[in-house]
């Protein structure tokens, strides 16, 4: 899928088809990746820059760790100054800036906050550590839940009382549903998350050409699989077709893991959920069942944290698609990879970091 004549083939491809539309509807198609992990790959393979004038790819809300509310993060770190606490979280949240610094400033100055790979490795730190309460930052889409919920598993099955999670997670129907009725961008298909999609399945898209009358195409992230992606979307315009392709059929299938499913079922309950620059959205998360709410980090701790500190940076905006990287007037000027101003440039999956690292003009 990264064969570079086969990659060749397909660019032309797409731009032959891209043409097509920009004859009949007189401008070019606009299609949003919902999943920071396609924002990158389309980066790095240079598929943004030499499609630029032919199709414009807009970066979408499904970066993890760019979507994080601010609070959480503010919360997180009042958590760390406890005296018998063990944080835990994935490595990008820890340069992520909260109001007043970040978890690995946190760090440096003593607190025990520690960088894990998995949910899992931070349910074995509170096996080992039976004296202090360990705490895990839980963010992520329907990739990641499953496995908090694998982590709340084994918490009850060690009968441990020392461990909880910050559940903050994130689900892509209500984002998706709210950044189409906003009407904010005008979109002519998605490429639509293929790892989010292993665990949901394709059939969890139909409301989106039943009700939104928009296509999507469930993609991988190797070169012809994206670019396959786009091309079937253009293909769907030409023809007047509406419809949810799966082009990732090796590891998407219609009805998504069952087994997955069952674990969230069996922990998991809808809430409202708060996004970095949306503001709260209806049932858009998932947080823990009430028998559970021994291992909910939000009700075992009495945290209050204020309003976010206000800044400059406009990730609230990139995340919906509404401003490029380059419309931030801190982007590659008091932004940059190792002076991260706002989430989207820190995460490796962030439009900001992609635009710097791989579409900057120098
Ligand atoms: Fe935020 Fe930096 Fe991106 Fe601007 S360039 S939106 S400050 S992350």
């Amino acid at each position: 899928f990264s064969e570079p004549t086969l990659t060749r083939e397909s660019v032309e491809a797409v731009i032959d088809l891209a043409k097509k539309f920009k004859k009949e509807k007189g401008r070019i198609p606009v299609f949003m990746e919902v999943c920071g992990s396609h924002t990158m790959a389309l980066a790095k393979t240079g598929i943004k820059t030499r499609l630029k004038d032919y199709v414009h790819l807009i970066a979408g809300p499904g970066c993890p760790v760019c979507v994080t509310d601010q609070k959480s993060i503010d919360a997180m770190i009042q958590l760390s100054e406890e005296s018998n606490t063990i944080l835990c979280t994935f490595g990008d949240m820890m340069r992520v800036p909260g109001s007043k610094f970040t978890l690995m400033k946190a760090k440096t100055d003593g607190k025990d906050i520690r960088v894990v790979y998995s949910p899992l490795d931070s349910v074995k730190i509170a096996e080992e550590n039976p004296d202090k309460e360990v705490i895990f930052l839980g963010i992520g889409f329907e990739t990641t839940i499953p496995i908090l919920a694998l982590a709340v598993r084994e918490a009850t099955r060690k009968e441990l009382k020392n461990y909880s999670i910050w559940m903050t997670t994130k689900l892509v129907e209500p984002v998706l549903r709210v950044l189409l009725s906003s009407g904010d961008v005008k979109l002519d298909g998605f490429l639509l998350p293929g790892q989010v999609s292993i665990v949901i399945g394709k059939q969890s898209y139909r409301y989106l050409a039943e009700e939104f009358d928009i296509s999507g195409v469930i993609t991988g992230f190797e070169p012809v699989q994206l670019l396959s992606g786009i091309y079937k979307l253009l293909h769907l315009q030409l023809e007047k077709k509406v419809k949810i392709i799966n082009d990732y059929t090796y590891v998407v299938r219609d009805e998504g893991n069952a087994a997955a499913q069952c674990l969230m079922e069996e922990y998991l309950e809808a809430d409202d959920e708060a996004w970095r620059g949306m503001g709260t959205i209806p049932k858009s998360g998932l947080v823990l069942k009430e028998q559970y709410a021994q291992y909910d980090a939000k009700k075992k701790f009495n945290i209050l944290v204020g309003e976010p500190r206000v800044t400059k940076c406009r990730c609230g905006e990139i995340v919906r698609g509404l401003i490029t990287p380059e419309e931030c007037v801190l982007f590659n000027k008091g932004c940059t990879p190792t002076h991260p101003i706002g989430p989207c440039m820190v995460s490796t999956e962030g439009t900001c970091a992609a635009h710097y690292q791989f579409m900057r003009e120098v």
